[in-house]
């Protein structure tokens, strides 16, 4: 299928590992232009490289903490102009939910809410005066049912939720879509750590505990970023217009939800 958005440019936030570098792989392939970002430039360097020769696009790289308000504006100082958001950075860590002090909270909403909401404040408007634009949020499935230890990120994405509720409704008579794509157990950096963390805590070896997540999913098998970039890649195509405001989990049906 033709997405319809060869030449477009796509900002792709902490793109490149796991899911946003399957987001940048995805939107790449659809011909658009990337503006890249993450904090270690090394790992940047080189998924851009290696997008650049599989599939021909143009990609700047910023290498900036998106978290912060310098990192962002260097970001932003490039990526004016984009068509596409793809919001995305860090997950906060586990824990317990009497862990958290208020520090803690203040850096999960900077993180998972107030970070992907400036962005969209800053892009939105070039959006809605050239009659075209989508965001992605990559959120978490902790927003449609809690995850126990995850506290700080079923705090946090719920209030970035509420603000795409209310928003992607203001937006989209210009031509602008905004959708949240909910991950759930993926085959990342982030969720090796999650597995170590729990063989730490439980001095069980980590094969064992993936192998008992991954029977906890109807699927029997962790997600892939490929996969879950070209559902990004679908979100921002022209034939996704209609959708609006909506949170799509991909999670190999692990939520127990109706719908
Ligand atoms: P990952 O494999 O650890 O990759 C994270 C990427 O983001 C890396 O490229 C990293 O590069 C970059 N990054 C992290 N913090 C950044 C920051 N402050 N500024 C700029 N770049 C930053 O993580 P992932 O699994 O793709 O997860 C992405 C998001 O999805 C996280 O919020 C995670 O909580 C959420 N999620 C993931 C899963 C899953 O199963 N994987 C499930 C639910 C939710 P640098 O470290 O070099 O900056």
């Amino acid at each position: 299928m033709d997405l319809g958005i060869a030449g477009k440019t796509a900002l792709v936030c902490a793109s490149s590992k796991g899911l946003g570098r399957g987001c940048a792989e995805a939107l790449a392939e659809a011909g658009c232009n990337l503006v890249m970002n993450a904090r270690g430039a090394e790992a940047l360097e080189e998924t851009a490289a290696a997008i650049r020769a599989t599939y021909g696009v143009e990609v700047t790289t910023v290498v900036a903490d998106i978290v912060s308000e310098d990192g962002r504006a260097q970001v932003l100082e490039v990526a004016r102009g984009a068509d596409i958001l793809v919001t995305n950075a860090g997950g906060p860590p586990p824990g317990h939910w009497s862990d958290w002090d208020r520090t803690d909270f203040l850096k999960a909403l900077d993180g998972n809410m107030l970070t992907p909401i400036a962005l969209m404040q800053a892009l939105l408007p070039g959006m809605m005066e050239r009659g075209w634009g989508r965001v992605v949020n990559i959120t978490s499935r902790s927003v449609k049912a809690p995850i126990l230890q995850l506290g700080l990120s079923n705090s946090a994405r719920a209030g970035l939720t509420g603000f795409v509720a209310g928003t992607s409704r203001q937006v989209a008579e210009k031509g602008v879509t905004i959708n949240n794509l909910l991950p759930g157990v993926h085959e990342t950096d982030r969720i090796v750590q999650m597995d170590r963390h729990e063989s730490e805590k439980t001095g069980r070896p980590i094969p064992e505990i993936s192998a008992e997540r991954a029977a906890g999913i109807p699927t029997r098998e962790y997600g892939q970023a490929a996969d879950f970039g070209r559902m990004c890649a679908y979100l921002c195509s022209v034939h996704a217009r209609f959708i609006v405001g909506q949170n799509i989990v991909l999670d190999g049906g692990e939520t127990l939800a109706t719908i």
